[in-house]
């Protein structure tokens, strides 16, 4: 830290990504990315917008716009794009929390919350999840401040259904709810369907995950025409350029890709559970995931332990070294064959402890 840091920084705790050693080759099964490759016409959309690189992207998405307005059913007026959908968090923390409205959110959640909550100046309360890790909504509905809320939430994997949310939704009709769906495709229920009946609601989306584009980073926003207006305040006095030309041919691309998105999604689905059967039949106990990740514990060894022990043959998974979640490790459902090499490595782990 250099003397010249503003004194609003020198205790800011920045966010820390999941790690990205160089070192070797790993199986990554620790960022919850897509073991596939992005899909070919999206690929070929973003070649052709390379061509015209010279030329600022469009602040306005048009064309972007226009596809994902006829993919989600939604106004093209309900919709905004983000670098990454961590961007469009970061305006709901910017445009909907302050001093008088504290941001709200689970005790076990996207770590990244609580850094936007610092980095914005903003106060912020927690509210534990109960034992089984489910949220307690009676809890979270008599707060006051905005509420932020990963459905499925990460990194236990649990969704909320519809009605759960409807109800947080109607709990108090003054106050912002964000539901944050990164991980919505692999099975839980989108609340975007409900952007027409709740002026309160925010729901963010990524193509990081379900659409192979975590290096493209975008991100997207669906709410009222209001809601995307006071986002587009915030956007266009950061940077109106927040996503460049290729990165929004990809995402035309992917969008039109319907099949591949299917297929991609169908078979993470089937591996998780895959993976949640074998990890159950090696003795460990999962939550009810329904995201492209499994939230796995087990009594023959510690999850330090045991992401220390795959990392050393090559398998990277997510640890976190937090109260209540300690014992746990995050896996990513990869494809079949990193799967089965995982399932090796803790078997012959198990087998192996003294
Ligand atoms: N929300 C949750 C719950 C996440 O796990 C992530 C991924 N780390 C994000 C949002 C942000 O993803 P991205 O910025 O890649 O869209």
């Amino acid at each position: 830290m250099s003397k010249f840091l503003s004194k609003k920084y020198i205790n800011l705790a920045p966010y820390t990504p999941g790690e990205q050693p160089k070192n070797r080759k790993y199986v990554k099964l620790n960022t919850n990315e897509s073991p596939f490759s992005p899909s070919k016409k999206a690929l070929s959309l973003a070649k052709k917008a390379l061509k015209t690189l010279n030329l600022y992207c469009d602040p306005e998405f048009t064309n972007l716009k226009k596809v994902a307005s006829i993919e989600f059913n939604v106004g093209e007026e309900n919709l905004i794009f983000s670098n990454g959908s961590d961007e469009v968090l970061n305006y709901a923390f910017m445009a909907y929390c302050d001093d008088k409205t504290p941001a709200v959110f689970a005790d076990i959640t996207y770590g990244f919350y609580k850094v936007f909550a610092e980095v914005n100046n903003v106060p912020y309360e927690t509210v534990p999840l109960k034992e089984d890790f489910s949220l307690d909504i009676k809890s979270l509905c008599e707060k006051k401040g905005t509420l932020f809320i990963a459905n499925p939430n990460a990194p236990t994997g649990i969704a909320l259904t519809l009605d759960e949310i409807e109800k947080i939704l109607k709990s108090r009709k003054s106050r912002m709810v964000i539901i944050d769906e990164a991980y919505i495709d692999f099975g839980g229920e989108s609340a975007v369907s409900l952007i027409d009946k709740y002026d309160n609601l925010l729901v963010t989306q990524t193509f990081s995950k379900s659409r192979q584009m975590a290096g493209a980073r975008l991100g997207i926003g669906f709410a009222n025409s209001k809601v995307i207006d006071d986002l587009n305040r915030i956007r266009y006095s950061l940077n109106p350029y927040n996503v460049n030309a290729t990165t929004q041919a990809l995402g035309i691309g992917s969008l039109q890709d319907k099949k591949y998105f299917e297929k991609t999604k169908t078979e993470i689905i089937e591996n998780r559970e895959y993976l949640t059967n074998q990890l159950k039949s090696l003795g460990f106990t999962l939550t009810n995931s329904k995201a492209n990740f499994v939230f796995a514990k087990t009594d023959k060894i510690s999850g330090k332990d045991l992401y220390l022990s795959l990392k050393e043959r090559g398998v990277l998974v997510r640890y976190f070294d937090k109260p209540r979640i300690s014992d746990y490790n995050r896996i990513t459902v990869g494809n079949k064959q990193e799967i089965n090499k995982l399932l090796i490595e803790i078997k012959d782990i198990l087998e192996n402890i003294k």
